[in-house]
């Protein structure tokens, strides 16, 4: 058989450019494809950390002359040792800027973002091209999010219209994020006026990268199977419904998985101690330094929660905000990373102030941290309002570290209530707060809450499943 070759085209990829789960996708998902025998490239921005990371990079081409204000650019290659070669989308005046891949020092978009990512997927459609001169050329092109959804518009624009056209696949990692543009920035993209219509990227008065993908991909998944129909529904479909249910027979859902050579409780560099299914007794020593780090009382009388988030109104949290005093007087203990919203970090930076000892709070994105709560924390919580997949839900059932979650999306689809984790349906604070006082009842009796804890430990949540299932899809464009 014919080994399929895909380019994966991503604004993110951990560790060194990650702002939230694509970069975790983007890290993992090719090297489980790899091993399912499809030969992948991964294409990213060169940002500064990918500069800094790989100065041997090796020069591969310069790309000069596209249409519109694309400025000239180059890629650069690097094989990462044991990982998918990256190629590096070379275009200083674009990407070598400092801080968030998406957003300046003030927390705004940057404002030539139509630009850097019109580059990616005009880049990614060009190597996906017959004018491509470069000698590996992919049979399909894998671009995840807005970032890379004008991708499957250049191909069918610029391709070249033969049969070494690449395919178009485009994964919708959160449709919350639709890259909307003005018409102005038509020309800069190298895009004719005729497509200023319904049926071509105009979305109410802008130009919306991500209607563009869901318009003219070849096939479109998203990561988990409950979030593929949510986002047909007019309630939870993000303006985008009525598209998404006209290509219903294009989409599907492909739950994503985790990497469990990283998140494992047994080996875990970031962990001060390692613990395993029933070998789970150093689990209280993680949480005792955890409780030591933040400045907890430290007690074992109380359940310790946890949170690791990006701090936005689409994860739920501000609904702790309410609840706070009740939970203070279950009594147990709440620790919260994460960075965002800035108001939303100033409460909560107010409410560990208020209940010193009981609550901590650290503002920022921090790895090492975010291991250690998944580690130490007794229970886990993620009362999304949507959740495309969410990862740390799997990563805090493998944690032995029971979710307490709402039914939304990959949530749904990963956590079973009373068995391994706690779940609400209902989009209300006293919701949340019964699902928490259920597990805090379940965590006081020891022998139950251990069986809660051995369910979501043994389950599987590699990659190797979703590899198989895209590898599929590859197969059959
Ligand atoms: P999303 O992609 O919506 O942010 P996911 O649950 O899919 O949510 O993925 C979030 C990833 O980012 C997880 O690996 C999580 O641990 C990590 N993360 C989020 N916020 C922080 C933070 N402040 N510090 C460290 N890691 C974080």
């Amino acid at each position: 058989m014919k080994t399929l070759k895909s380019l994966f085209v991503t604004p993110e990829i951990a560790p060194w450019v990650k702002t939230g789960g694509l970069g975790d996708v983007a890290a993992a998902l090719p090297e489980a494809l790899r091993s399912a025998g499809v030969d992948v490239r991964i294409l990213v921005p060169r940002y500064p950390a990918l500069r800094e990371a790989f100065p041997k990079a090796k020069l591969l081409t310069r790309i000069t002359g596209l249409e519109g204000q694309f400025p000239d650019c180059a890629l650069y290659s690097v094989v990462v040792p044991k990982k998918v070669t990256l190629w590096l989308l070379d275009a200083p005046e674009l990407f070598d800027r400092p801080g968030n891949p998406y957003l300046n020092a003030a927390g705004q978009d940057w404002p030539d973002n139509a630009l850097r990512f019109g580059l990616l997927s005009r880049v990614a459609a060009w190597i996906g091209s017959k004018h491509s001169t470069l000698s590996w050329h992919p049979h399909l092109v894998h671009s995840n999010d807005w970032q890379g959804a004008l991708t499957p518009l250049y191909l069918q624009l610029f391709g070249g219209g033969s049969s070494k056209t690449a395919r178009s696949l485009l994964t919708i990692h959160n449709l919350a994020f639709q890259g909307l543009f003005g018409q102005a920035d038509l020309a800069p993209l190298g895009l004719p006026d005729s497509l200023w219509t319904l049926e071509g990227v105009e979305y109410h008065g802008y130009l919306s990268f991500l209607k563009a993908g869901l318009q003219f991909a070849d096939r479109i998944t998203t990561v988990s199977p409950t979030y593929a129909q949510e986002i047909q529904r007019d309630e939870t479909g993000m303006g985008l419904a009525g598209l998404l249910r006209h290509r219903s027979d294009r989409l599907s859902g492909i739950l994503n998985g985790i990497d469990t050579t990283i998140w494992n409780p047994e080996t875990d560099p970031w962990l001060p101690a390692h613990y395993a299914e029933g070998q789970i007794k150093s689990k209280s020593l993680v949480k005792k330094a955890l409780q030591d780090e933040m400045g907890l009382q430290g007690t074992n009388q109380m359940p310790l929660l946890g949170v690791v988030s990006r701090l936005t109104t689409q994860k739920g949290l501000d609904w702790l905000q309410v609840i706070a005093e009740e939970l203070m007087q279950l009594p147990a203990q709440l620790v919260v990373l994460g960075s965002g919203a800035r108001e939303m970090e100033a409460d909560f930076l107010t409410l560990a102030a208020r209940y010193p000892g009981q609550i901590a709070v650290r503002i920022g994105f921090d790895e090492g941290l975010a291991h250690r709560i998944e580690g130490g924390a007794d229970m886990f919580l993620m009362p999304s309002r949507f959740e495309p997949c969410g990862l740390n839900q799997m990563i805090s059932l493998r944690y032995g570290t029971p979710p307490v979650v709402r039914t939304t999306g990959g949530l749904a689809d990963t956590v079973v209530d009373g068995v391994d984790g706690f779940c609400f349906s209902e989009e209300t604070p006293e919701a949340f707060l019964s699902a928490i006082r259920r597990a805090v009842t379940a965590w006081h009796n020891a022998a139950a809450w251990k069986k809660i804890q051995r369910h979501g430990m043994t389950r599987h949540f590699g990659w190797e499943q979703a590899a198989l299932q895209y590898a599929h899809l590859y197969a059959e464009l």
